[in-house]
């Protein structure tokens, strides 16, 4: 190859320079893909407001086609669907762990809170190993906001159907966020079937679009009613027509004891399920309120906020079981593309409010993230 292309590089806080390098020849045990789609996390807004040590690579959810392999690379990726070729469209588990350290050997390979974990488009950028994001150290593609990415050995990926629009299946990795908080409430502990079961009454508070997913995956899985709470009527709806939700409530003019009686009321008693995706403080002491005695709550997004109070009595008083996702899996993410893969029946596309075409669409796209009609923004290449 040899040819140059282009990636995006975080500078300083929302200051992102679009640099060009060669495309890589692969490794013998890696491959090249030409990018597809490229989405924008929840996590890429806090990257994208903070400034980096080093300037980086960015973008973790992508889907691309493979356009060269080395000769090892079939032994040394993990491909789901089978053996992979040139032409190939893959999506990729972001992380990369190190099968040796304490995670690893306890969970097995591919849980992503690996000691060494390596991310694509992820913050780390000085080590002495190519498996970084500095973009100046060959093979430069190691972030999803790019034309290429080189796919390094060790890494998960998935075959796309040629049908399968790739701004689809670049929600692999949110919704397999999705997928694990809805996995976690299944875990009975204790014996007394607090979990997930047909009759389950599920709280989500933060109706954005992982919030959305879990409700999905809820209302596939035939609960008996799904609630979202918000702030903002226009997520509230949205959430509504693409999750099939039974109730939404705005609360932003209610007190917490309000909202509590309201929510208890409209449960028959409150929810046995609550999963937390609002990423806001106030949101798990809400919750646990809320939530039905030997019920699970679940949180997901609380990247940017800490809850300034919360009550150890009221854990206590509720036997509550209190989880959340920061780690996943490979498998999971297995479950959640064979859920993907129904895209036909279930609206996704609906998830992607606000497409874009260019690398420098990133920054204006990313700054819209706090629009009422912000779902997710993906980057689609026009080819
Ligand atoms: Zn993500
Ligand atoms: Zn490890």
């Amino acid at each position: 190859m040899g040819n140059m292309a282009k990636i995006a590089v975080i500078k300083d806080v929302l200051d992102v320079e679009i640099q060009e390098y060669p495309i890589p020849e692969p490794l013998d045990d890696g491959l090249v893909i030409k990018v597809e789609a490229a989405a924008i996390c929840g996590s890429d807004q806090h990257n994208l407001t903070t400034k980096p040590a080093k300037p980086r690579t960015i973008g973790h959810e992508f889907l691309g086609k493979i356009v060269a392999m080395g000769k090892n690379a079939n032994e040394a990726i993990h491909s789901y669907g089978g053996t992979l070729n040139i032409g190939d469209r893959i999506v990729v588990y972001p992380h990369i762990t190190c099968g040796k350290c304490d995670v690893c050997m306890t969970y097995g390979n591919g849980v992503c809170v690996c000691d060494n974990d390596f991310m694509y488009g992820g913050g780390k950028v000085n080590t002495s190993d190519i498996k970084n994001n500095d973009p100046t150290v060959w093979p430069h593609f190691k972030g999803g906001f790019a034309e290429y990415v080189h796919i390094f050995a060790n890494t998960y990926v998935w075959k796309v159907p040629d049908d399968m629009p790739a701004k689809i299946g670049v929600l692999l990795d949110p919704c397999a966020v999705a997928m694990r908080a809805v996995e976690q409430v299944m875990t009975s502990i204790g014996g007394l079937a607090e979990g997930y079961s047909i009759s389950s009454r599920c709280l989500i508070i933060g109706a954005g679009p992982i919030g959305i997913m879990a409700g999905m995956i809820l209302k596939e899985m035939g609960v008996e009613q799904l609630v979202y709470l918000d702030f903002l009527d226009e997520k509230l709806e949205n959430a509504k027509a693409i999750s099939g939700a039974d109730m939404v409530i705005n609360t932003s003019k209610l007190t917490l004891e309000q909202k509590v009686a309201l929510v208890q009321e409209a449960t028959c008693g409150g929810p046995n399920i609550v999963i937390g995706a609002a990423n806001h403080p106030s949101a798990t002491i809400e919750g646990l309120h809320m939530i039905r005695k030997l019920g699970t709550y679940v949180e997901i997004g609380a990247i940017n906020a800490d809850t300034p109070t919360l009550s150890n009595r009221l854990v206590f008083k509720k036997n509550v079981h209190l989880t959340s996702v920061s780690a996943n899996t490979p498998a999971c993410f297995n479950r959640t593309m064979r859920f993907l893969m129904r895209w036909k029946e279930i609206p996704f596309e609906k998830l992607v409010t606000h497409e874009f075409h260019t690398l420098e669409g990133l920054v204006p796209t990313a700054k819209l993230m706090a629009n009422p009609d912000y779902l997710k923004g993906v980057l689609t290449f026009e080819s």
